[in-house]
Order: C-alpha cells, then sequence, then structure tokens
C-alpha cells in the first residue's frame, strides 16, 4: 500500500492542521481509505500523508532537525501534483496554533 495511507500520521496532521491542505489550505475530506479500483475517481480533497522529503533527497536519511517536519496532510491534488515532479512554487502554510481543550493544567493561573 502506498504510504499515503500511513493512517497514524495521517490522521495527527489531519487533526492537527485543522482539517486543512498543508500547501492549498483547504478543507480535505476524511476517507479512511480509498479503494484502489476507483482510484481514478479519487476525491481531490481526500486528506493524503505529505513527506516533505521526497526519495531524491539525500537530506531525507539524515535525523530530522529538532522540531523538522518530514510529513504533513495534504489533499491529494496537491500531494499529486508535487509528486509528478512540477515546479512547486508554494510554501508550506504554518500550522495553526495549538488550541487548548479543556481543563489540562497549564493555564491555570490564579482563580
Ligand atoms: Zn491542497
Amino acid at each position: 500500500m502506498p504510504s499515503v495511507y500511513n493512517r497514524e500520521r495521517r490522521r495527527f496532521w489531519f487533526e492537527r492542521q485543522q482539517g486543512k491542505c498543508c500547501w492549498c489550505d483547504k478543507p480535505m475530506l476524511w476517507i479512511e481509505r480509498w479503494p484502489a479500483e476507483r482510484s481514478g475517481d479519487t476525491p481531490l480533497l481526500m486528506c493524503t500523508l505529505e513527506h516533505l522529503r521526497t526519495r531524491a533527497d539525500s537530506a531525507r536519511r539524515d535525523k530530522p532537525a529538532k522540531g523538522e517536519r518530514r510529513t504533513a496532510a495534504a489533499c491529494f491534488q496537491c500531494n499529486r501534483l508535487r509528486a509528478s515532479g512540477r515546479y512547486w512554487p508554494w510554501p508550506l502554510l504554518p500550522l495553526p496554533p495549538i488550541i487548548a481543550q479543556g481543563d489540562d493544567g497549564a493555564s491555570t493561573m490564579g482563580g
């Protein structure tokens, strides 16, 4: 199976990016698995796992720098276009800020 189906990472980035593509910022569709026999009509906004360093990139063999992202969630359309080796001018969009969810104890200031 192609590694775009690495479910855990894909899901992690999908949620971390609030469901938006790391390149085009469009809201992606979460689809657990698209049947291979229907690959011809894969939804363009399906969430896929994007490898930010391609196999051709020698830095891929190095350990990631601190905080360096090696993967991200990208829509199928962007992922496919980028993988085609065409000139890719778009910068990786910054991650949205982490929104504190409920009481995690980190923001207990007085009270
Ligand atoms: Zn996209």
